[in-house]
């Protein structure tokens, strides 16, 4: 059966059924009358111009099979429905008035595979598909969340009457989301599938959905969240830990962790069916027998959960090994999660690397612990945490706690952020993830941390679901929900890991720095360099405000014109290196900014000779100016780094960091987490 004629056959709600069910809620609709047969005598009460539809099983799109008639006097309505009789396979005929032209929009939902019900806005009618101008809200929205899906419309003018028509009542438009999606709105009552009001004409006196259709679809399964929450400080900062699988003969995964550990200096056990000790750490034969917080089990999937089944007493037992779900066999994990039920043990994984603490001495990564900072990190990639830990650090991050989760079959993101948003050494936390498992949670789980969340997500596709009957449907895709998703919670969606570590970053630096005011200056050298860094905010969404009106007397004394904002003061090896710290405080007597951004052409330093120490000496200059100004954030653009001899980048990294400054190697990923900055503590 093709995905169309799936579609078909799922339909069992007729479209005056679905307006009954609207009407009852209080969302208006046209008045009609409906007729199995071809006596349209009880239209009589109804106002011309009238409109025919006719419905049946197999009527979907009713326009494109010539299922609807508009215009219709009463008396053309017998000639008409014969007409589509005779074409159609028809099991009854709607007759309702005809609506006044106005704004058609659109508004539906779809159940997210992820994250359940989801609302779907925008502008709609004939011109859907070719527009795809269209808003995304979680269920339940708030008024809020609605009148913002309708002003982020491209087409938003169409609604506030700017181009000279009048304006929609968009206080009714409002209303209808709300009924919708709103708390207690039809949402809830309803079976999704699918769901879809196209179009709802909307005009200067109110809204009215001239056409419905609901597709219903029984409601998956509830996945049953667990019950107390769960302490992960053990998880983080166990007294001693214990490694499953590591061999005597054939060093393997487990024989590295063993390693790992040891260099870490955390008491460290090994479990190992024979031998007394594993590569000189003592053994037990069974987990029953470790007196420890955590396990790492590294042994073959189909053994696991004979080994998690040993596990009383210790809290947590982290799988590493793979070949579960995520390799097609669903039945070995739920028999990996059945066990540690069983044992009263949390499940880490499966198919994950391991937690990372510097503060609690855990680790999953070579080369010894890093600093311990307030930046966390949960992620569903063992490899890609690995990266990000070693990676930030060399730029500066100092992490509080990293949880590796895989296939997250027990505990998931969502809990590890809840109780990461509480965590007192925790200040920012990043997020890389696949599948959330638990999406609903996770998105409530977002919505009340109220420190700054980074989300990495990957595999966003966007394609709408293939199978979709309705537009909504179409239009739902994985990369719009994670937006919407975001956007409701406030969080920060970035689209790399660059991203990832450079916004964490600004939030390790200036997390806690409120100046009051809003607003973002650049300064750095003139030329095509500071037109791109406008053209860069631009682009993150982050507009850059003219100077203030005193600017020019201000600078005037510095030998500087006020050029603008980028604005433009000569950097370079043979300039004063506090040119552009005096420039800030001048300016910043007269306005003040939530951050500034300063850029230099470390090229400039180094092809006519070798001027580390004037790019040094700048950097503390600019070190110095944080300093002066503890609200304001500052950020530093460190432009063709490449052409520093090496160790000169991390020398300016390392002054910068002092002071609390984060460093961006291009205008472009300054520019990303500068905007992410506007969206905490701004004020
Ligand atoms: P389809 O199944 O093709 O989506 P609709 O019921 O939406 O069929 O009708 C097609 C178009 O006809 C609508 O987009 C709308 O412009 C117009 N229309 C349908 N019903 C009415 C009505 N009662 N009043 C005004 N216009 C209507
Ligand atoms: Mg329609």
């Amino acid at each position: 059966m093709s995905a169309h004629e799936a579609a078909q056959v799922r339909v069992s709600v007729y479209e005056h059924e679905v307006k009954a069910l609207l009407s009852e809620a209080g969302v208006p609709v046209p008045r009609g009358v409906v007729g199995r047969d071809l006596d349209f005598s009880r239209a009589a009460e109804l106002a011309e111009p009238l409109v025919l539809k006719a419905f049946g099983p197999g009527l979907v799109h009713k326009s494109d099979v010539g299922a609807v008639a508009l215009g219709l006097s009463r008396d053309e309505l017998e000639a008409a429905a014969a007409g589509m009789r005779a074409r159609l396979d028809v099991a009854g005929f709607l007759v309702e008035e005809q609506a006044e032209a106005g704004v058609e929009l659109i508004v539906g939902l779809v159940r997210d595979p992820g994250f359940g019900p989801v609302l779907l806005a925008g502008l709609g009618g004939v011109w859907t598909e070719a527009l795809r101008d269209t808003a995304l809200r979680l269920c339940p929205i708030s008024e809020e969340d609605a009148r913002r899906m309708l002003a982020s419309l491209r087409g938003s003018s169409l609604l506030y009457g700017r181009r000279g028509g009048p304006p929609v009542d968009v206080d009714a438009v409002v209303k209808l989301l709300m009924t919708v999606g709103g708390p207690g709105g039809l949402w809830e009552r309803l079976e999704l599938g699918e769901f879809e009001l196209n179009p709802v004409i909307a005009g200067p006196s109110g809204v009215i959905a001239v056409d419905a259709r609901y597709l219903p679809s029984p409601e998956p399964a509830g996945s049953g969240t667990s019950g107390a929450a769960t302490d992960f400080l053990p998880l983080f900062e166990p007294r001693a830990v214990a490694v499953v699988g590591a061999s005597t003969t054939r060093p393997n995964f487990g024989n590295m962790f063993l390693g790992f550990y040891r260099a870490a200096g955390i008491p460290l056990v090994a479990v190992h069916p024979s031998a007394s000790e594993v590569a000189g750490v003592p053994a037990v034969p069974s987990l029953a027998e470790a007196d420890v917080d955590y396990a790492l089990v590294a042994v073959p999937a189909e053994r696991c959960a004979e080994v998690v089944r040993q596990a009383y007493g210790v809290p947590f037992v982290q799988v590493m090994s793979g070949g579960f779900g995520e390799a097609g066999r669903p039945e070995l994990e739920a028999e990996l999660v059945e066990a540690a039920r069983a044992a009263g043990t949390r499940l880490l994984g499966p198919n994950c690397m391991g937690v990372y603490c510097p503060r609690g001495r855990q680790t999953f990564v070579g080369g010894g612990l890093g600093p311990a900072g307030s930046v966390a990190l949960i992620s569903q990639s063992g490899g890609l945490a690995g990266e990000v830990i070693k990676v930030g650090e060399r730029r500066g991050l100092a992490f509080s706690r990293v949880a590796t989760v895989g296939n997250s079959a027990d505990v998931t993101p969502a809990e590890l952020l809840r109780w990461l948003a509480r965590d007192p050494q925790t200040r920012a936390v990043g997020l890389y993830l696949e599948d959330p498992r638990d999406g609903r949670e996770l998105s409530e789980a977002l919505r009340s941390a109220e420190m700054p969340v980074v989300l990495l997500v990957g595999g966003r596709t966007g394609q709408g679901q293939e199978a979709a009957a309705s537009h909504t449907g179409g239009m739902v895709s994985d990369r719009r929900v994670w937006e919407a998703v975001a956007e409701q919670a406030g969080a920060v969606l970035v689209s790399s890991q660059d991203d990832l570590i450079g916004v964490l970053a600004y939030f390790q630096a200036h997390g806690s720095r409120a100046s009051g005011a809003d607003g973002v200056l650049v300064v750095g050298p003139s030329g095509g360099a500071s037109v791109l860094a406008a053209d860069a905010f631009d682009l993150a969404g982050v507009r850059l405000d003219p100077l203030p009106g005193e600017a020019p007397d201000a600078l005037r004394g510095l030998g500087v014109v006020a050029s603008g904002n980028p604005l433009e003061v000569p950097v370079g090896p043979l300039g004063r290196a506090a040119l552009v710290p005096d420039v800030i405080a001048a300016l910043l007597r007269h306005r003040a900014y939530r951050d500034v951004v300063l850029h230099v052409n470390v090229q400039a330093f180094f092809t006519y000779g070798d001027a580390a120490e004037p790019l040094y000496a700048y950097a503390r200059a600019v070190a110095g100016a944080q300093e002066a100004l503890p609200g304001t954030r500052i950020a530093l653009v460190t432009r063709n780094g490449e052409c520093a001899p090496a160790g000169v980048e991390d020398e300016v990294r390392r002054i910068a960091a002092a002071a609390g400054i984060p460093v961006y190697r291009s205008m472009e990923a300054a520019a990303v987490a500068v905007a992410a900055g506007g969206l905490y503590g701004a004020a």
